[in-house]
């Protein structure tokens, strides 16, 4: 049932729902924990699928999460970047290119347009654009666009359990190295 109902979500990944990505809204709707109405991205369409799915009625979007609007892309306005990289630590998708101390910039094609990057960019320097992937409201190209930010969004999510994973595990060596440490050190003594 999760997988049925991410499969309905934008997979833009925004949080506006109050979870941290759609799987996890996913996880609190099957649970009963949120409501089919908290997803602005998805807007009334993606309600009344939800709801078809659940064999609820639909009801209208909750402007509490916030409002539909038009899909959109961030764009770096590159001369005045200063390569922070702080965007790029908080994008869902890695959506993100560039290294400390160089020019940053939006792969576009990978842009969920969810809007994470703009506050912690200190320069002001990302702004959002309309998306031109979808001003043929070609529901094709819509899902194709949702399954790719679905994937980065997974493989993301993997690599930074991963890394959390390494780092306990670095702590625990060092740790222990510091109790053998000392426990020689009184030896010693
Ligand atoms: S698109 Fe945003 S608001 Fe909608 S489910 Fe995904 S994370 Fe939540
Ligand atoms: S580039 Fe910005 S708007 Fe686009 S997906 Fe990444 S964080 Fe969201
Ligand atoms: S947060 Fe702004 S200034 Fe920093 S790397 Fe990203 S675009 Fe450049």
């Amino acid at each position: 049932m999760i997988d049925q109902i991410n499969a309905i979500l934008p997979q833009t990944q925004c949080g506006q729902c109050g979870f941290k990505g759609c799987r996890p809204y996913a996880q609190a709707i099957a649970s009963g924990a949120a409501d089919i109405n908290q997803c602005p991205p998805g807007g009334d369409e993606g309600i009344i699928e939800l709801a078809r799915l659940l064999g609820v009625s639909p009801k209208p979007l909750n402007t509490q999460f916030g409002h539909h609007k038009p899909k959109s892309v961030a764009f770096i306005v590159e001369q005045d970047c200063i390569g922070c990289a702080k965007c790029l630590a908080v994008c869902p998708v890695d959506a993100i290119s560039g290294a400390a101390k160089f020019m940053h910039t939006i792969i576009t094609s990978e842009c969920t347009g969810c809007e994470l990057c703009i506050t912690p960019c200190p320069v002001d320097c990302i702004i959002m654009k309309p998306a031109p992937i979808y001003t043929n409201k070609s529901s094709t190209l819509k899902t194709a666009q949702a399954q790719l930010a679905k994937r980065r969004y997974d493989a993301r999510c993997l690599r930074k359990e991963n890394e959390n994973v390494e780092k306990a595990e670095r702590a625990r060596k060092q740790k222990e190295a510091l109790i053998k440490k000392q426990a020689s050190s009184m030896q010693q003594q």
